[in-house]
């Protein structure tokens, strides 16, 4: 069954090319690198499907982001209601991806075994883990499990018949892309298994790893899933709004990535 997928921006930031890059040379430090921050639409016969939830405006004050909209009043622009969307998969629980579960009401949210283990377990506090994750965050994930609301996988599976999730270990223990049938071939949505073209397409690893094998791994298992006719979307690049074809009214907002 094919499906239309949209990213739809909801904030910004410029960062450094040695920020996030590993083991990026000192000069880099320098060199001004921007990123955009989004969710996904997912669009199919059995309904809208969102992949990652982004984070709030209290989330963006603390940590220096520009929110140019909420996540949900992103989606709402292309007619999606949130609090009736039936399923969000959480890529990871990094805070930029979990860090607004509220308007979405009524969904459950897709997640893997291993995330929920290593955000719970024995590591998550120390420094390095400690500050990429809202703990208010993995409350409301706590209180989802708690209301029956978490949809566990464990590796890779197919929720629906063209939407699969992949484990990729690199960047968080259990992060998972999404691999969407589409009109145009596969569609691979790497979320932070490549922030940017630049880690897929140079082999080029982020900075912030669980796993630096898992991360080349993670680039080798994406490249597996496209194909030669499929394309790999990375998570965080503002090319995104460039390569694609904005939606109509909507330039600089949201775009048709299939
Ligand atoms: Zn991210």
């Amino acid at each position: 069954m094919v499906h239309e997928i949209y990213a739809v921006k909801f904030a910004e930031y410029v960062g450094t090319r040695g920020g996030y890059f590993f083991n990026a040379p000192a000069d880099a430090h320098e060199t001004p690198w921007p990123i955009d921050y989004f969710v996904w639409l997912i669009r199919g016969e059995e309904g809208d499907i969102v992949l990652d939830a982004g984070f709030s405006a209290a989330t963006a004050r603390k940590r220096g982001r520009t929110h140019l909209r909420s996540p949900a009043d992103g989606l709402r622009l292309l007619g999606v209601d949130p609090a009736t969307v039936p399923l969000v998969i959480l890529s990871h629980f990094h805070y930029d991806h979990v860090g607004d579960l509220g308007p979405f009401e009524t969904a459950r949210f897709v997640v893997q075994d291993r995330e929920m283990a290593f955000w719970t377990g024995r590591y998550a506090s120390r420094a390095e883990f400690r500050h990429v994750v809202e703990v208010g965050d993995l409350h409301d994930l706590l209180q989802a499990n708690y209301d029956g609301r978490l949809w566990f996988v464990d590796g890779d599976e197919e929720l629906f018949d063209g939407v699969e999730v992949h484990l990729i270990e690199g960047h968080t223990p259990g992060i998972q892309a999404v691999r969407v049938a589409t009109a145009a071939g596969p569609v691979v949505l790497a979320v932070d298994a490549s922030h940017f073209y630049a880690n897929i397409e140079g082999d080029a690893p982020f900075a912030i790893l669980h796993s630096l094998a898992g991360m080349y791994a993670g680039f080798d298992r994406l490249r597996r899933l496209a194909g030669r006719h499929g394309t790999i979307v990375p998570g965080h690049d503002p090319e995104i709004m460039r390569r694609f074809e904005p939606v109509p009214g909507l330039e600089g907002i949201a775009v048709r990535i299939a």
